[in-house]
């Protein structure tokens, strides 16, 4: 007979790790399925570090989920003793009317979040690493930071363990279909069955939501470790914050102070300047020409930093058409799947409070959390 469940997880990088825990700590009896190994690089959950912050330019309607979320990750540091998070402060640079500046004013002014507007030579004054041009200024934020995605995986693995969920490694799901009140499940080595499932796919979103109706775009990402000229020390977190800087032509680029030691430098990447790719193709190979672009890029906003190149890796973002999550009961499906994809390159901040959301809907139906903008219907590919 078939392994009967109340539900069933999909996926247990960063989203549903998350969810794992949040369901099994309510007491549901909980099956993780997830292709490769714990704690993976082949997804959108590694690579070191995370930016987090309040004052987001994407949305204000984020910000009540992102003070969740905080409260949630200092949890998940208490119960599992993991360093999770570094609030070593942010800023958000560039000009004035920068969608980077001028979006995350609007979520401070508008959510009351403590702030401070520099100009140039304030940047310049508190951070000496900066170089800002003349007619860039800041929003700083001292609540910005840093999480550690792969100590954040592992965590609710762990607390989801400990609260009896079965969670099964390189074992992926290869079909699913409704079965009685519920949901049956295959793999290659088994049929499980539950009254619920959950779909946390990452990139494999395009694969696993074929009937979900919206169009996703998996983007290759690419991160780079220099080590800076001089040395890390004006590098460290106690010296050094996080930044998004936009620049007059609209790129951003982000980066990270030196979490890891004198030997590992400083990580810093583009924000969406990605190509187009599958999770079975993407080129994980770092160019030349990849690395000696990022060099020259950073070397006009923060000299010191492009050095010595130490390493690259490449990730995968899973965009959505306005590059807002998708998180909802399937509409196909509305009585037994929820959905939590098309992260768009800015999710893993808010993996708790997803989380959350994602065991509110799975076992209720509703959820309190604000997710009126995650919508998929607001997606949905017109009907050809
Ligand atoms: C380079 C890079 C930098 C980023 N920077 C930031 C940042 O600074 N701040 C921020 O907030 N966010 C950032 N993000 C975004 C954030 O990391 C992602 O939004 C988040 O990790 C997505 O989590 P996920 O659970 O959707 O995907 P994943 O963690 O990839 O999880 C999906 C899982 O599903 C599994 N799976 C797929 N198919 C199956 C199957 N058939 N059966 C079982 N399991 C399956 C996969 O193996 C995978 O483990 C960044 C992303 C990248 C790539």
């Amino acid at each position: 007979m078939s392994p009967t469940y109340d539900v069933i997880v999909i996926g247990l990088g960063g989203m549903g790790s998350a969810a794992a825990h949040h369901l099994s700590a309510r007491g549901a009896r909980v099956l993780g399925l997830e292709k490769f190994g714990p704690v993976h690089n082949r997804g959108s959950s590694h690579g070191g570090s995370r930016i987090t912050r309040q004052s987001y330019f994407e949305d204000p309607a984020y910000v009540p989920l992102l003070l969740r979320s905080y409260e949630l990750y200092e949890e998940l540091e208490r119960a599992t003793g993991r360093e999770i998070a570094t609030l070593c402060g942010g800023v958000m640079v560039g000009r004035p009317d920068s969608r980077t500046v001028s979006g995350s004013l609007l979520s401070a002014e508008q959510w009351d979040l403590p702030h401070e507007m520099l100009d140039a030579s304030e940047i310049r004054r508190r951070f000496p690493t900066l170089t800002p041009k003349d007619d860039e200024v800041a929003l700083f934020e001292a609540r910005a930071g840093l999480v550690r995605p792969e100590n954040t995986v592992a965590a609710h693995l762990q607390l989801a363990t400990r609260q009896g969920a079965d969670l099964h490694f390189e074992e992926p799901m290869t079909r699913w279909e409704p079965y009685r009140d519920g949901v049956r499940v295959h793999t290659a080595e088994n049929t499980y069955t539950a009254a619920h499932l959950v779909i946390c796919p990452g990139a494999w979103a395009p694969q696993l939501l074929t009937d979900l109706g919206v169009p996703f775009t998996i983007e290759r990402q690419v991160m780079y470790w220099f080590q800076p000229r001089g040395g890390v020390q004006p590098f460290l977190p106690e010296n050094h914050p996080i930044y998004i800087w936009e620049d007059a032509a609209g790129v951003q680029a982000y980066g990270f102070p030196s979490i890891d030691g004198p030997e590992l430098g400083a990580k810093v990447a583009f924000f969406r300047k990605g190509v187009v790719t599958t999770p079975e193709t993407i080129d994980r190979t770092v160019h030349e020409d990849e690395v000696q672009a990022m060099a020259d890029h950073m070397s006009r906003h923060i000299p010191d930093l492009p050095g010595a190149f130490l390493k690259a890796a490449t990730c995968m973002y899973s965009n959505t058409a306005d590059e807002h999550f998708v998180i909802a009961r399937h509409p196909a499906h509305p009585e037994s799947v929820t959905v939590a994809c098309g992260f768009s390159g800015h999710g893993f901040k808010f993996v708790p409070v997803v989380g959350e959301i994602v065991a509110d809907l799975a076992l209720t139906g509703t959820t309190d959390h604000p997710i009126g903008l995650f919508d998929p219907h607001r997606l949905a590919a017109a009907p050809a």
